[in-house]
Protein backbone atom coordinates (compact mmCIF):
# COMPACT_ATOMS: atom_id res chain seq x y z
CA UNK A 1 0.00 0.00 0.00
CA UNK A 2 1.38 3.53 -0.92
CA UNK A 3 1.78 5.54 1.71
CA UNK A 4 -0.81 8.88 2.04
CA UNK A 5 0.84 12.48 0.81
CA UNK A 6 0.47 13.67 4.37
CA UNK A 7 2.04 10.51 5.58
CA UNK A 8 4.99 10.66 3.53
CA UNK A 9 6.05 14.16 4.80
CA UNK A 10 5.23 13.04 8.56
CA UNK A 11 8.07 10.07 8.05
CA UNK A 12 10.05 12.91 6.10
CA UNK A 13 10.02 15.26 8.83
CA UNK A 14 10.55 12.25 11.55
CA UNK A 15 13.80 11.37 9.27
CA UNK A 16 14.80 14.83 9.59
CA UNK A 17 14.54 15.27 12.68
CA UNK A 18 16.07 11.86 13.40
CA UNK A 19 19.87 12.87 11.01
CA UNK A 20 19.17 16.19 13.30
CA UNK A 21 19.53 14.23 16.08
CA UNK A 22 22.83 12.41 15.48
CA UNK A 23 24.23 15.70 14.79
CA UNK A 24 23.39 17.38 17.53
CA UNK A 25 23.76 14.56 19.64
CA UNK A 26 27.94 14.78 19.24
CA UNK A 27 27.98 18.98 18.92
CA UNK A 28 26.28 18.22 22.30
CA UNK A 29 28.85 15.88 23.73
CA UNK A 30 31.49 17.88 22.62
CA UNK A 31 30.47 20.93 24.12
CA UNK A 32 30.11 18.80 27.30
CA UNK A 33 33.15 17.69 26.79
CA UNK A 34 34.68 20.84 26.73
CA UNK A 35 33.07 22.16 29.83
CA UNK A 36 33.87 19.62 31.93
CA UNK A 37 37.76 19.64 30.97
CA UNK A 38 37.58 23.76 31.53
CA UNK A 39 36.40 22.77 35.32
CA UNK A 40 38.74 19.82 36.20
CA UNK A 41 41.53 21.81 34.83
CA UNK A 42 41.17 24.77 37.40
CA UNK A 43 41.95 23.58 40.73
CA UNK A 44 41.58 25.74 44.07
CA UNK A 45 44.37 24.82 47.40
CA UNK A 46 41.24 24.07 50.04
CA UNK A 47 42.38 23.31 54.14
CA UNK A 48 38.94 21.51 53.93
CA UNK A 49 38.62 17.54 53.78
CA UNK A 50 38.86 16.02 50.34
CA UNK A 51 38.81 12.62 49.26
CA UNK A 52 41.14 11.51 46.26
CA UNK A 53 39.25 8.48 45.11
CA UNK A 54 36.78 11.42 44.37
CA UNK A 55 38.34 14.14 43.31
CA UNK A 56 39.79 11.52 40.25
CA UNK A 57 35.54 12.15 39.01
CA UNK A 58 34.67 15.18 39.93
CA UNK A 59 32.59 16.85 37.16
CA UNK A 60 33.06 13.54 34.90
CA UNK A 61 29.68 12.16 33.16
CA UNK A 62 29.22 8.59 34.82
CA UNK A 63 27.31 7.41 31.45
CA UNK A 64 24.11 5.81 32.82
CA UNK A 65 21.49 4.15 29.97
CA UNK A 66 21.73 5.01 26.61
CA UNK A 67 22.15 8.69 27.01
CA UNK A 68 21.78 9.37 30.63
CA UNK A 69 24.61 10.43 33.06
CA UNK A 70 25.58 11.08 36.74
CA UNK A 71 27.95 13.67 37.68
CA UNK A 72 29.42 14.93 41.33
CA UNK A 73 29.82 18.26 41.42
CA UNK A 74 30.45 19.03 44.87
CA UNK A 75 30.43 17.02 48.14
CA UNK A 76 30.99 17.84 51.70
CA UNK A 77 33.19 15.37 54.57
CA UNK A 78 34.30 12.01 54.73
CA UNK A 79 34.71 9.13 56.41
CA UNK A 80 36.73 11.21 59.06
CA UNK A 81 33.86 13.77 59.03
CA UNK A 82 31.46 10.81 60.75
CA UNK A 83 33.49 9.84 63.13
CA UNK A 84 34.65 13.66 63.84
CA UNK A 85 30.69 14.50 64.63
CA UNK A 86 30.40 11.54 66.30
CA UNK A 87 33.28 12.46 68.94
CA UNK A 88 31.89 16.24 68.60
CA UNK A 89 35.73 16.60 68.38
CA UNK A 90 38.35 19.47 67.53
CA UNK A 91 40.27 18.61 64.46
CA UNK A 92 39.95 15.11 62.47
CA UNK A 93 38.34 13.37 64.92
CA UNK A 94 40.26 10.53 63.86
CA UNK A 95 42.49 7.81 65.78
CA UNK A 96 43.35 4.94 64.06
CA UNK A 97 41.75 3.61 60.54
CA UNK A 98 40.58 0.68 62.76
CA UNK A 99 39.40 2.80 65.69
CA UNK A 100 37.64 4.81 63.12
CA UNK A 101 36.18 1.37 61.36
CA UNK A 102 34.71 -0.14 64.47
CA UNK A 103 33.02 3.51 65.20
CA UNK A 104 31.59 3.84 61.91
CA UNK A 105 30.56 0.14 62.17
CA UNK A 106 28.91 0.43 65.46
CA UNK A 107 26.87 3.57 64.43
CA UNK A 108 25.54 1.69 60.94
CA UNK A 109 24.65 -1.01 63.19
CA UNK A 110 22.58 0.73 66.05
CA UNK A 111 21.37 3.28 63.22
CA UNK A 112 22.82 6.21 65.06
CA UNK A 113 22.02 8.01 61.82
CA UNK A 114 22.97 11.75 62.74
CA UNK A 115 26.43 11.45 62.27
CA UNK A 116 25.95 10.21 58.82
CA UNK A 117 23.84 13.78 57.97
CA UNK A 118 27.19 15.27 58.08
CA UNK A 119 28.40 14.18 54.81
CA UNK A 120 26.66 16.07 51.68
CA UNK A 121 27.38 15.08 47.96
CA UNK A 122 25.72 17.00 44.81
CA UNK A 123 25.19 15.17 42.09
CA UNK A 124 24.10 16.72 37.77
CA UNK A 125 21.60 13.82 36.77
CA UNK A 126 20.51 13.05 33.27
CA UNK A 127 17.40 10.92 33.79
CA UNK A 128 14.14 9.01 31.38
CA UNK A 129 11.56 11.23 32.48
CA UNK A 130 9.67 7.92 34.01
CA UNK A 131 12.92 7.48 36.28
CA UNK A 132 13.26 10.81 37.32
CA UNK A 133 9.31 10.12 38.76
CA UNK A 134 10.24 7.48 40.94
CA UNK A 135 13.42 9.41 41.80
CA UNK A 136 11.52 12.64 43.16
CA UNK A 137 9.95 10.58 45.73
CA UNK A 138 12.91 10.38 47.86
CA UNK A 139 11.93 13.66 49.61
CA UNK A 140 15.03 14.09 51.89
CA UNK A 141 16.90 15.84 48.57
CA UNK A 142 17.32 19.31 47.53
CA UNK A 143 16.41 19.27 43.59
CA UNK A 144 16.33 22.02 40.91
CA UNK A 145 15.02 20.49 37.78
CA UNK A 146 15.83 21.82 34.12
CA UNK A 147 12.82 23.90 32.99
CA UNK A 148 11.43 22.92 29.62
CA UNK A 149 8.56 25.82 30.28
CA UNK A 150 11.83 27.96 29.64
CA UNK A 151 14.44 25.90 27.27
CA UNK A 152 13.63 23.77 24.47
CA UNK A 153 14.22 19.62 25.63
CA UNK A 154 16.87 17.59 23.75
CA UNK A 155 16.19 15.59 21.29
CA UNK A 156 17.17 12.63 23.66
CA UNK A 157 14.92 9.57 24.35
CA UNK A 158 15.56 6.61 26.40
CA UNK A 159 15.08 2.94 24.10
CA UNK A 160 16.03 -0.21 26.59
CA UNK A 161 18.66 -2.13 25.18
CA UNK A 162 17.60 -5.45 23.90
CA UNK A 163 18.12 -7.83 26.97
CA UNK A 164 15.91 -4.94 29.22
CA UNK A 165 13.22 -5.14 26.60
CA UNK A 166 11.24 -8.18 28.33
CA UNK A 167 7.34 -9.06 28.89
CA UNK A 168 5.68 -8.87 32.16
CA UNK A 169 6.29 -10.69 35.17
CA UNK A 170 3.58 -12.98 35.99
CA UNK A 171 4.96 -13.66 39.62
CA UNK A 172 5.47 -9.95 40.49
CA UNK A 173 3.24 -7.40 39.19
CA UNK A 174 5.59 -4.28 39.17
CA UNK A 175 8.66 -6.64 37.61
CA UNK A 176 9.72 -8.26 34.03
CA UNK A 177 10.01 -11.90 33.11
CA UNK A 178 11.87 -13.24 30.01
CA UNK A 179 13.43 -11.12 27.16
CA UNK A 180 11.74 -10.02 23.92
CA UNK A 181 13.61 -11.63 20.99
CA UNK A 182 14.00 -12.10 17.36
CA UNK A 183 11.18 -10.48 15.36
CA UNK A 184 9.01 -9.45 17.90
CA UNK A 185 11.85 -7.49 20.08
CA UNK A 186 12.77 -5.36 16.72
CA UNK A 187 9.82 -3.92 15.26
CA UNK A 188 9.32 -3.21 19.06
CA UNK A 189 12.75 -1.60 19.37
CA UNK A 190 11.53 0.62 16.06
CA UNK A 191 7.96 1.41 17.09
CA UNK A 192 9.72 2.66 20.10
CA UNK A 193 11.82 4.76 18.55
CA UNK A 194 9.79 6.20 15.75
CA UNK A 195 6.99 7.30 17.78
CA UNK A 196 9.67 9.04 20.11
CA UNK A 197 11.14 10.37 17.21
CA UNK A 198 7.40 11.29 15.80
CA UNK A 199 6.46 13.02 19.01
CA UNK A 200 9.69 15.38 18.87
CA UNK A 201 9.26 15.89 15.62
CA UNK A 202 5.32 17.57 16.49
CA UNK A 203 7.00 19.28 19.31
CA UNK A 204 9.27 21.29 17.71
CA UNK A 205 6.36 21.90 15.03
CA UNK A 206 4.38 23.29 17.66
CA UNK A 207 7.24 25.31 18.97
CA UNK A 208 7.96 26.69 15.61
CA UNK A 209 11.20 26.75 15.98
CA UNK A 210 13.87 23.89 16.11
CA UNK A 211 16.07 22.96 19.29
CA UNK A 212 18.85 25.30 17.92
CA UNK A 213 16.23 28.10 18.38
CA UNK A 214 15.28 28.34 14.44
CA UNK A 215 11.97 29.50 13.30
CA UNK A 216 10.47 26.57 11.01
CA UNK A 217 8.10 28.49 9.70
CA UNK A 218 7.56 32.33 9.96
CA UNK A 219 3.98 32.79 8.59
CA UNK A 220 3.17 30.88 11.94
CA UNK A 221 3.15 32.16 15.69
CA UNK A 222 4.04 28.67 17.86
CA UNK A 223 3.26 26.86 20.52
CA UNK A 224 4.72 28.07 24.39
CA UNK A 225 7.26 25.64 25.66
CA UNK A 226 5.60 24.78 28.41
CA UNK A 227 2.23 24.05 26.36
CA UNK A 228 4.51 22.33 23.65
CA UNK A 229 6.22 19.63 25.98
CA UNK A 230 3.29 17.61 26.83
CA UNK A 231 3.57 15.83 23.62
CA UNK A 232 6.77 14.21 24.58
CA UNK A 233 6.44 10.75 26.15
CA UNK A 234 7.85 9.98 29.55
CA UNK A 235 11.20 8.30 28.10
CA UNK A 236 12.55 11.55 27.08
CA UNK A 237 15.44 12.84 29.64
CA UNK A 238 15.10 15.87 31.40
CA UNK A 239 17.81 16.38 34.06
CA UNK A 240 18.19 17.80 37.75
CA UNK A 241 20.84 18.96 40.20
CA UNK A 242 20.38 16.61 43.27
CA UNK A 243 21.84 16.99 46.68
CA UNK A 244 21.24 14.83 49.59
CA UNK A 245 23.39 13.88 52.63
CA UNK A 246 24.92 10.46 53.16
CA UNK A 247 21.93 9.16 55.60
CA UNK A 248 19.50 9.85 53.24
CA UNK A 249 21.23 8.80 50.35
CA UNK A 250 22.09 5.55 51.94
CA UNK A 251 18.85 5.28 52.43
CA UNK A 252 17.50 5.89 48.90
CA UNK A 253 20.20 3.39 47.68
CA UNK A 254 18.82 0.66 50.19
CA UNK A 255 15.61 0.76 48.07
CA UNK A 256 16.96 1.65 44.70
CA UNK A 257 20.08 -0.34 44.15
CA UNK A 258 17.55 -3.11 45.03
CA UNK A 259 16.48 -6.37 43.16
CA UNK A 260 12.82 -5.46 43.68
CA UNK A 261 13.46 -1.54 42.24
CA UNK A 262 12.83 -1.36 38.22
CA UNK A 263 16.08 -1.76 36.51
CA UNK A 264 16.20 1.67 34.74
CA UNK A 265 16.28 3.28 38.20
CA UNK A 266 18.73 0.69 39.58
CA UNK A 267 21.34 1.37 36.78
CA UNK A 268 21.17 5.19 38.95
CA UNK A 269 21.54 3.66 41.94
CA UNK A 270 24.58 1.13 40.89
CA UNK A 271 26.25 3.70 39.59
CA UNK A 272 25.86 5.68 42.86
CA UNK A 273 27.12 2.77 45.11
CA UNK A 274 30.49 2.88 43.17
CA UNK A 275 30.40 6.86 44.08
CA UNK A 276 29.90 5.79 47.71
CA UNK A 277 32.06 2.99 47.79
CA UNK A 278 35.04 5.84 46.58
CA UNK A 279 33.68 8.72 48.70
CA UNK A 280 33.24 6.77 52.42
CA UNK A 281 34.68 3.21 52.09
CA UNK A 282 34.53 2.80 55.38
CA UNK A 283 30.26 3.46 55.40
CA UNK A 284 30.45 1.39 51.89
CA UNK A 285 31.34 -1.46 53.73
CA UNK A 286 29.61 -1.43 56.64
CA UNK A 287 26.27 0.05 54.61
CA UNK A 288 27.03 -3.10 52.45
CA UNK A 289 27.61 -5.26 55.90
CA UNK A 290 24.14 -4.44 57.84
CA UNK A 291 22.02 -3.32 54.98
CA UNK A 292 22.62 -4.37 51.48
CA UNK A 293 23.57 -7.86 52.74
CA UNK A 294 22.45 -7.94 56.23
CA UNK A 295 18.70 -8.77 57.03
CA UNK A 296 15.88 -7.58 59.49
CA UNK A 297 14.54 -10.63 61.23
CA UNK A 298 11.10 -10.77 62.44
CA UNK A 299 10.42 -11.80 66.15
CA UNK A 300 8.47 -15.02 64.51
CA UNK A 301 11.48 -15.50 62.80
CA UNK A 302 13.93 -15.33 65.00
CA UNK A 303 12.09 -17.44 67.54
CA UNK A 304 12.29 -20.45 64.76
CA UNK A 305 16.00 -19.28 63.90
CA UNK A 306 16.67 -19.92 67.98
CA UNK A 307 15.01 -23.73 67.50
CA UNK A 308 17.45 -24.37 64.51
CA UNK A 309 20.71 -23.28 66.48
CA UNK A 310 22.80 -26.26 66.60
CA UNK A 311 23.37 -26.92 70.13
CA UNK A 312 26.41 -28.67 69.93
CA UNK A 313 28.17 -25.84 68.30
CA UNK A 314 27.14 -23.61 70.81
CA UNK A 315 28.84 -25.67 73.61
CA UNK A 316 31.76 -25.44 71.66
CA UNK A 317 33.61 -22.09 72.43
CA UNK A 318 37.23 -22.82 70.22
CA UNK A 319 34.53 -23.81 67.35
CA UNK A 320 32.73 -20.47 68.10
CA UNK A 321 35.63 -18.48 68.72
CA UNK A 322 36.59 -19.77 65.18
CA UNK A 323 33.39 -19.08 63.63
CA UNK A 324 33.32 -15.19 64.64
CA UNK A 325 37.10 -14.90 63.18
CA UNK A 326 35.66 -16.25 60.01
CA UNK A 327 32.59 -14.54 59.88
CA UNK A 328 34.81 -11.15 60.24
CA UNK A 329 32.95 -9.61 63.60
CA UNK A 330 34.36 -8.06 65.90
CA UNK A 331 34.28 -9.76 69.67
CA UNK A 332 31.20 -7.07 70.54
CA UNK A 333 29.50 -7.54 67.49
CA UNK A 334 29.46 -11.45 68.25
CA UNK A 335 28.67 -10.48 71.54
CA UNK A 336 25.53 -8.35 69.91
CA UNK A 337 24.56 -11.26 67.59
CA UNK A 338 24.78 -14.35 70.33
CA UNK A 339 22.46 -12.11 72.74
CA UNK A 340 20.28 -11.22 69.91
CA UNK A 341 19.82 -15.37 69.47
CA UNK A 342 18.98 -15.72 73.33
CA UNK A 343 22.42 -17.17 74.13
CA UNK A 344 25.26 -15.49 76.51
CA UNK A 345 25.22 -12.91 78.59
C1 LIG B 1 10.29 -1.17 44.69
C2 LIG B 1 9.44 0.04 44.95
C3 LIG B 1 8.13 0.07 44.50
C4 LIG B 1 7.33 1.21 44.73
N1 LIG B 1 6.04 1.25 44.28
C5 LIG B 1 5.28 2.35 44.46
C6 LIG B 1 3.94 2.43 43.95
O1 LIG B 1 3.45 1.50 43.35
N2 LIG B 1 3.25 3.57 44.14
C7 LIG B 1 3.77 4.64 44.82
O2 LIG B 1 3.10 5.66 44.97
N3 LIG B 1 5.03 4.60 45.32
C8 LIG B 1 5.79 3.48 45.15
N4 LIG B 1 7.09 3.46 45.64
C9 LIG B 1 7.61 4.63 46.34
C10 LIG B 1 7.67 4.41 47.87
O3 LIG B 1 6.39 4.18 48.41
C11 LIG B 1 8.32 5.62 48.56
O4 LIG B 1 7.52 6.76 48.33
C12 LIG B 1 9.71 5.91 48.04
O5 LIG B 1 10.47 4.73 47.99
C13 LIG B 1 10.40 6.92 48.95
O6 LIG B 1 10.66 6.29 50.16
P1 LIG B 1 10.81 7.11 51.51
O7 LIG B 1 9.53 7.86 51.80
O8 LIG B 1 11.28 6.16 52.56
O9 LIG B 1 12.00 8.10 51.13
P2 LIG B 1 12.24 9.64 51.43
O10 LIG B 1 11.14 10.48 50.91
O11 LIG B 1 13.63 9.91 50.96
O12 LIG B 1 12.21 9.74 52.97
C14 LIG B 1 13.23 9.16 53.77
C15 LIG B 1 12.65 8.93 55.14
O13 LIG B 1 12.30 10.20 55.70
C16 LIG B 1 11.12 10.08 56.46
N5 LIG B 1 10.11 10.98 55.87
C17 LIG B 1 10.26 11.75 54.76
N6 LIG B 1 9.16 12.49 54.57
C18 LIG B 1 8.30 12.17 55.55
C19 LIG B 1 7.00 12.56 55.88
N7 LIG B 1 6.33 13.48 55.19
N8 LIG B 1 6.41 12.02 56.95
C20 LIG B 1 7.05 11.10 57.70
N9 LIG B 1 8.30 10.66 57.45
C21 LIG B 1 8.91 11.20 56.38
C22 LIG B 1 10.70 8.62 56.40
O14 LIG B 1 11.25 7.94 57.49
C23 LIG B 1 11.34 8.14 55.15
O15 LIG B 1 11.59 6.74 55.12
C24 LIG B 1 7.88 2.33 45.44
C25 LIG B 1 9.20 2.28 45.89
C26 LIG B 1 9.98 1.15 45.65
C27 LIG B 1 11.41 1.15 46.15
Amino acid sequence: MQPRAGQRKEDESVRDASEAHGADDAALAAAREAEIAEQRAETRPTLRATVPALEELLYKELPVLDHGFVRVVDYLGDDGAIVQSARVSYGKGTKTVSNDRGLIRYLMRHRHTTPFEMCEIKLHVKLPMFVARQWIRHRTANVNEYSARYSILDHEFYVPASPDLATQSSANRQGRAEALSGAEAEQTLNEITSESDRAYALYTKLLNETAAGDVIDPERLGLARELARMVLPVNYYTQWYWKIDLYNLLHFLSLRADAHAQYEIRAYADVLCDVVAKWVPLVWEAFEDYRMTGANISGPGLEALKEMLDEATLADQEKLDELRKRSGMSPREFRELMATLGRGS
